[in-house]
């Protein structure tokens, strides 16, 4: 039997958040950050429910990790102490609650329309891989028709050290950056971006982490990830291809990064677990450090969404345009090879840093994970409203979505992961 909650938006087959879900993130209200559970269109004040004596059959490292501002110390104890604090809230917002909790935990639900969400974590470091071979596909073709994927791809989960002080949380805008580019033809410039991109990726959050000199076993990896969310790993393009070359991405990427504030504990998503990306025979297998244990549930059956609503949409109340879908399960490396083949130098992964998926493509048209793999469609897109887009404009507003779902079970969504541009800085 389905498990239900007495908060009765948490049992709408809508909502992203039902009782089976249960995402940490830290919101704002009256000057303090506090750190919260999702449950239907509420947030569970943690902080609220040590004071009030709710979670007093806990350890005192939970208590005191729900106390924090962030999700650090949470995520720092490990997957030894997160299942008894989620399974504490579930009951806690169970139907078959005693009525005396329920009555202590009833004015600690906030609804979420009056507080603000902030980042969930201190993100010490942030690394993002290019896990898709479909998108590595279809952005090699651009460069390279005949042979798109590098000798490496099939081999090695590519990634770059990200910026972690941008990192900033659905909803912030967005200020078109500055930088240098060279248009074919003409003498290298400074000036606003001409190719703003978004790119469409999952995070994982790192729960526990390594001593420096250690590494992570696959078969050990998941119990580092404390959850997901979603990223959007803005680039603009022209930046980047005048910049990239030797060393890889910079400027192009550290102007911002926009995740959702709410992160999905793994064992929310177990119910939605399939096997990992099948390589053709033909394919290099993974190097035996790689090699999972247990392929046949190692991938996600989670859709993504990209939605985009123009200025001039929003105006006359146009909805926004489903611009492509996709699914984390079409990534060729999984969520525990990123975390392994990270740790497998010895490098030390903290409690917070968050590691991004790179680009979630599909095969097929539509299933685009950013605006540049559709400039292998010869058309610009255009919108409802005839506008067209090659890249983003300013006042365009980015919204992505993903969830799980499936036939008798409640959907589990990651909420939203938007961003508006707007115009940049530079005058001169
Ligand atoms: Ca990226």
């Amino acid at each position: 039997m389905i498990l239900k909650s007495w908060i009765s938006s948490a049992n709408d087959p809508e909502s992203d958040f039902p009782i089976q879900n249960l995402p940490y993130g830290v919101f704002r209200q009256n000057g303090e950050s506090c750190i919260g559970v999702a449950i239907g269109d509420r947030i569970l004040n943690l902080r609220g429910c040590v004071e009030c004596g709710l979670l007093a059959d806990l350890p005192e490292a939970i208590l005191s990790s729900c106390r924090a501002e962030a999700l650090n110390v949470l995520m720092s104890l490990g997957p030894a102490a997160w299942p008894a604090l989620r399974s504490r809230v579930a009951s806690l917002l169970g139907e078959q609650v005693e009525s005396r909790e329920r009555g202590c935990a009833e004015p600690l639900l906030v609804p979420m329309s009056d507080v603000t969400m902030q980042l969930p974590a201190r993100i010490g470091d942030y690394t993002d891989f290019y896990a898709s071979i479909h998108h590595a596909t279809r952005v090699g073709k651009l460069f390279r028709p005949d042979n798109p994927l590098l000798p490496n791809y099939k081999y090695v989960p590519i990634g770059y050290h990200g910026r972690s002080s941008s990192i900033v949380v659905s909803g912030t805008e967005i200020r078109r950056p500055c930088g240098q580019t060279k248009p074919q033809g003409t003498e290298p410039h400074f000036g606003p971006s001409q190719s703003l991109d978004y790119e469409l990726e999952m995070g994982i959050f790192i729960g526990s982490g390594n001593a420096l000199g250690q590494s992570i076993p696959i078969a050990e990896a998941e119990k580092h990830i404390f959850g997901l969310c979603l990223v959007n790993d803005w680039s603009a393009r022209d930046i980047q291809s005048w910049e990239y070359q030797p060393l890889g991405p910079f400027l192009a990427k550290s102007f911002a990064t926009t995740i959702s504030p709410w992160v999905v504990p793994l064992e929310a998503l177990a119910p939605f677990r399939v096997p990992a990306y099948e390589r053709p025979a033909s394919d290099p297998a993974p190097l035996p450090y790689l090699n999972h244990p247990d392929s046949d549930r190692a991938g996600i059956d989670l859709m993504l969404e990209v939605h985009l609503e123009s200025g001039q949409m929003r105006q006359a109340g146009v909805a926004p345009m489903l611009l492509s879908q996709g699914n984390l399960r079409n990534l060729f490396w999984t969520l525990a090879q990123l975390v392994t083949h990270h740790a497998s130098n010895g490098c030390n992964l903290q409690p917070g840093d968050l590691l991004a998926t790179g680009t979630i493509s599909g095969p097929e048209a539509g299933s685009e994970g950013c605006l540049l793999e559709k400039r292998n469609n010869t058309e610009p897109i255009r919108l409802p409203n005839g506008e067209l887009r090659t890249f983003l404009q300013d006042s365009d507003r980015v919204r992505f979505r993903a969830y799980c779902w499936k036939p008798g079970w409640p959907r589990i969504g990651f909420g939203e992961c938007t961003g508006t541009i707007v115009s940049t800085s530079f005058n001169g």
